[in-house]
């Protein structure tokens, strides 16, 4: 008898049978049984959870002849049904519209559809694929979606719903298939071995299942790879063998490195794992899984169901979790994912990925010079500069130094250049009374975030507290944290000025302008200026500030007034203040008002801002007028 792969062999025949989807097959049931049947049906999801599977299970449920009636469950011995799961019923036609996308095909199945099912009760278009249709064929379909004879029913299954148009969707019921959990999947594992009676050790099929990553269909299909490639017995190793996997040990041993800032250790491992044959590409896409799961079990707890591994990994994620902050850990991911996405296309697969590991190792080690330059005094700003500076020269990296510093990215100049010399020109002579508004400018495609501070929680700690001179000009570049660890410009002494608190406090407002709610808490506060630390002492708890003043908003405050000041300025909010009126506690407004429109009008009258529209596209998202704030 020939070898019927698994997912085949045990594709689900009924609704109960499908895995991990009981939101739509009991919905479905339902409909079915209350006799409310759509003309046209909506299957989303990632490949290989089941949506094909529960079409033609709901093509056999309506055309089942066990009844006079569609049934909440196909008998499954019906010529009707067993007609349907081999492929060959004449009423129910599948057609995979990657290959049969255009509009000949679709008119053929438009004209079909006028006559009458030849024998059963409905005529049932499954559509795979559907988001490849044309426009035009979908066009033609909708003519048909509008005024459904009684009899057409369309099926749609498709991995990317929002590419099937608006006028379609809206005429269709639309479910939306989610990843199969990973226990589901382990379980459906162990019942597959038992039931071919093969012998397969648990960690081997909690491997195949996180392999599977949600889908069920590619965890099969593996186990069929790793049936066929040995034999008699599935152990941890052979699977970790077949899918060239990496022991989640040594993921741990890098992390421990990195956490060590070790990088002799880092490049040893790599060397050990390349020897034995793994590649860098499958190693970084496994730290990247790795690093997420870590970074999961920081925000949530090793116990989250966001987490879809097995008890092992668990222990494990949470043993790497412990040596990190969370800031840390999303710095790390940002790297490997950079790394993971360069690996790609890159010549020298083995230096990139030992380069985006001595990354996070550096990374790593600047973390207590975040602290160190948020508490510097402003009479030592070049210290933070020195410290950047020796980080820099780094460790030397065994045969890869030089196409190490070869790819470094070009530093500052990619975001500001050729603008920061402007930039920086004019803001010397003009420090004292500003008269320029800071724009924050943006590219006008894409970018979708209301956060207008540059970098989020994934750059270098320098970037952040160092202050820039102002006005600020710079296009934002949220896709591209900068991975060098070059010291910054030094703030020209020339910009320096003694800000007021009233200015600090409402540049740290506008910063965070997005966050209402910890603006006006904010707004009744009372602020302080004590050397470095600028502080709002709130009326309201502790536990109020702490879930509203997060460490990405102290970071936006923090840079939001060191940049006007100038110098590190370190934003604290405390408990325990008097709530002030809100007319003392001016929020400058974020558009609208008049002041603002002559700002707005004077910003698009500047040189560079022109320039920066017509080469980069950029919108003028806000105006902050520094002259109304003082
Ligand atoms: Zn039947």
């Amino acid at each position: 008898m020939s070898y019927q792969v698994l997912a085949r062999k045990y594709r689900p025949q009924k609704f109960s049978d499908v895995i991990g989807q009981e939101h739509v097959t009991r919905t479905l049931q339902n409909a079915i049984e209350q006799e409310r049947i759509a003309h046209g049906y909506i299957f989303s999801g990632h490949r290989g959870i089941g949506k094909t599977t529960v079409a033609r299970i709901l093509a056999m449920a309506l055309n089942c002849r066990s009844a006079a009636k569609p049934v909440a469950e196909p008998c499954g011995i019906c010529d009707s049904c067993t007609e349907i799961r081999a492929g060959n019923a004449v009423d129910v036609i599948e057609i995979d519209a990657a290959t049969n996308r255009g509009i000949d095909e679709i008119r053929e199945l438009r004209d079909g559809a006028r006559y009458r099912p030849a024998r059963d009760r409905f005529k049932i278009y499954i559509l795979d694929e559907a988001h490849q249709i044309t426009d035009a064929a979908f066009n033609a379909l909708l003519k048909t979606l509008e005024e459904p004879p009684s009899h057409i029913i369309f099926m749609m299954a498709t991995t990317q719903p929002e590419d099937i148009p608006q006028t379609i969707r809206s005429r269709c019921q639309h479910f939306s298939f989610r990843a199969v959990s990973f226990e589901d999947i382990l379980q459906q594992l162990r019942d597959l071995a038992a039931q071919e009676k093969i012998a397969a050790d648990d960690d081997a099929l909690a491997l195949l299942a996180e392999a599977g990553d949600g889908s069920m269909r590619d965890a099969l299909s593996i186990m069929d790879q790793a049936i066929a490639s040995t034999a008699a017995h599935l152990t941890l190793e052979s699977v970790r063998n077949l899918i060239g996997a990496a022991p989640s040990s040594a993921l741990e041993t890098v992390m421990q490195s990195v956490a060590e800032s070790s990088s002799e250790k880092i490049l040893v491992l790599v060397d050990e794992l390349l020897g034995e044959g793994h590649s860098p590409t499958h190693f970084a896409r496994q730290l990247v899984r790795f690093l997420r799961n870590v970074t999961v079990a920081k925000i949530a707890g090793k116990d989250s169901s966001l987490l879809q591994v097995s008890s092992d990994e668990r222990a494990r994620v949470a043993r790497i979790a412990d040596l990190f902050t969370e800031e840390d850990l999303a710095r790390h991911l940002q790297i490997m994912l950079r790394t993971h996405g360069e690996l790609g296309y890159r010549q020298e697969q083995r230096f990139h990925l030992e380069l985006g590991l001595l990354k996070m190792a550096h990374a790593q080690r600047l973390l207590p010079l975040e602290q160190l330059l948020s508490e510097a005094s402003a009479s030592q700003p070049s210290s933070a500069a020195r410290a950047g500076a020796r980080m820099t020269s780094g460790p030397s990296t065994a045969g890869a130094s030089s196409e190490i510093r070869r790819s470094e990215p070009p530093a500052r100049s990619s975001s500001v250049s050729p603008f920061a010399a402007d930039t920086a020109r004019k803001s010397v002579p003009k420090a004292e009374s500003s008269p320029e508004p800071a724009m924050i400018l943006r590219p006008a495609a894409g970018t979708s975030g209301t956060n207008v501070v540059i970098m989020g929680s994934a750059a270098p700690a320098v970037a952040e507290v160092v202050p820039e001179p102002r006005p600020e000009l710079r296009p934002e570049r949220r896709s591209e944290p900068r991975s060098d660890l070059r010291p910054e410009p030094r703030p020209d002494p020339a910009a320096a000025r003694d800000a007021g608190t009233d200015s600090l406090r409402d540049a740290v407002l506008a910063a965070l302008a997005h966050q209402s709610m910890l603006v006006s808490m904010l707004e009744s506060a009372e602020w302080s200026l004590e050397g470095n630390s600028l502080i709002a002492k709130a009326a309201t708890s502790s536990t109020m500030i702490e879930m509203s003043f997060t460490s990405e908003a102290r970071r936006i405050a923090t840079a939001a007034a060191s940049g006007l000041a100038a110098r590190p300025i370190k934003v604290q909010v405390v408990p325990g203040g008097t709530a002030q009126t809100t007319s003392k506690a001016r929020r400058p407004a974020p558009s609208g008002n008049t002041s603002n429109e002559s700002a707005r009008s004077r910003a698009e009258q500047d040189p560079v801002v022109r320039r920066m529209q017509e080469k980069f596209g950029a919108e003028i998202r806000t105006v902050i007028d520094y002259r109304e704030k003082g």
